[in-house]
């Protein structure tokens, strides 16, 4: 076997040789460039980013289009709150890139915190996901039920800005530039009048102590979560630069904005008005923070959420489209997963119909979809890697309605049984 005389990477012949099997060597320079990466693929850098950029992906911030076709592929419909979100979130790391970029700069650009409201299981979750991930920031979900005011049973509010720390591998810098989505924001409206004989911990309370973190405050994480005590010692967080997206059902602010909408379009284009208002998303885009505050929210913390975003509910022919159009569809998953094991899915349009309907009944948006087509398939799942000779599945409008299991087919078409 020869003996390496130059680096296998780089060619260099004057550098100190470490030489391997095979006759391969590489150069004292290019282990320490194979640090340098290693080092920075540690801290979730990616191989890109050189030592002492403080956000490499950053560098690069998509358009508002590209960001709007990107959510395009995994979200169904809702197109006026991909734009919308598509220009906010834009605008939002921009900003932070511009201040990064030049520090000490004297212009004024608020934050643009985003505010969205829409049915349940409509997609507000998986936008935000979405956007996350084109982004390559930092990605966390905290539910707003759970929080309370700080010295009530509950968690602070502060535990939220822990879960995107952990999600961007306990590196600070990274997580000062994440996205945080809040859902079920609704649920910390301030409660009616009638019951403030005690104290509302979870309602305005919360409300007050997220203003300060959403607006951008240094926060004091513990990290091991739960409650704050003295003595404890803190994670240090900056939130100026933190996206903070708000999501919630708001059930009943439809009619809020409809009440309002219908008594001041009363007399001339009344009636033209009236057929436009029962449209969801034309209700809520003609949202004031006026019926926000109607709805229990507090002007200041409607303050800091300037964007505001509607989901409409989804048709049943929207949600036809979301079981079978996106990348990552929930057919398409099935149909891979099962390709893995060489056999084929047919799942039949009629099928896809008869999910979309059951789906629709349930009036959850398109959550349930998930479950009722994996219902059907856990049999097959189960049965089927374990023999040889089925080569296709194929479910149809029965199978979902659950007066047929799915037929299994050999290679020649005949049918077979599903094992007990
Ligand atoms: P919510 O509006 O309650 O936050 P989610 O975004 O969590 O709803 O949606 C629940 C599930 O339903 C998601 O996992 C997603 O797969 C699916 N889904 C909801 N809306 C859409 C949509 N518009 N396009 C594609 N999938 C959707």
């Amino acid at each position: 076997m020869a003996r390496a005389k130059s680096c296998s990477f780089c060619g260099s012949t004057t550098n100190v040789l470490v030489t391997g099997a095979n006759g391969v060597a590489i150069c004292s320079e290019c282990i320490d460039q194979c640090e340098k990466i290693l080092h920075g693929a540690a801290k979730g850098e990616g191989q890109t980013s050189a030592q002492g950029e403080e956000n490499a992906d950053l560098q690069t911030i998509p358009t508002p289009k590209e960001l709007y076709d990107y959510m395009n592929e995994y979200v169904v419909g809702q197109l006026d709150a991909k734009r919308v979100l598509a220009v906010a979130v834009y605008n939002h790391y921009k900003r932070v890139k511009y201040f990064q970029d030049n520090p000490g700069s004297e212009i004024e650009m608020d934050k643009s915190n985003i505010l969205m409201v829409g049915p349940t299981g409509t997609g507000k979750t998986l936008l935000a996901r979405t956007l996350a991930r084109k982004l390559s920031v930092p990605f966390a979900i905290a539910d707003a039920t759970t929080l309370t005011e700080a010295g009530y049973v509950g968690e602070d509010v502060e535990n939220i800005l822990l879960k995107l720390i952990q999600a961007a591998g306990d590196d600070i810098t990274k997580a000062e530039h994440g996205i945080i989505f809040i859902d079920e924001i609704d649920k910390i409206a301030k409660k009616g009048e009638n019951i403030s004989i005690t104290r509302d911990v979870s309602g305005e309370g919360v409300q007050q102590a997220l203003l300060k973190i959403i607006e951008g405050s240094i926060a004091s994480v513990p990290p091991q979560g739960g409650r704050k005590h003295p003595n404890q010692e803190m994670l240090r967080i900056d939130t100026k630069n933190i996206l903070f997206i708000c999501g919630g059902a708001f059930v009943g602010l439809d009619k809020l904005i409809e009440k309002r909408l219908s008594t001041s379009s009363m007399g001339f284009g009344a009636d033209i008005e009236d057929k436009k208002v029962k449209n969801l998303a034309y209700l809520y885009k003609n949202m004031l923070p006026d019926d926000l505050i109607k709805f229990g929210l507090i002007p200041e913390f409607i303050g800091r959420l300037p964007v505001h975003v509607g989901l409409n509910s989804l048709t049943k022919s929207d949600l036809k489209r979301i079981i079978t159009e996106p990348k990552n569809s929930i057919i398409k998953q099935y149909e891979q997963s099962m390709l893995i094991d060489g056999v084929t899915l047919d799942f039949l349009p009629e099928a896809v119909d008869a999910v979309a309907d059951t789906a629709d009944k349930q009036d959850t948006g398109a959550r349930g979809i998930r479950s009722i087509v994996e219902n059907v398939m856990l049999d097959i799942m189960f049965d089927v890697p374990s023999r040889k000779d089925v080569a296709k599945v194929v479910v149809d409008a029965e199978c979902i309605t659950g007066t047929k299991r799915p037929v299994l087919l050999d290679k020649d078409g005949h049918e077979l049984s599903l094992e007990e």
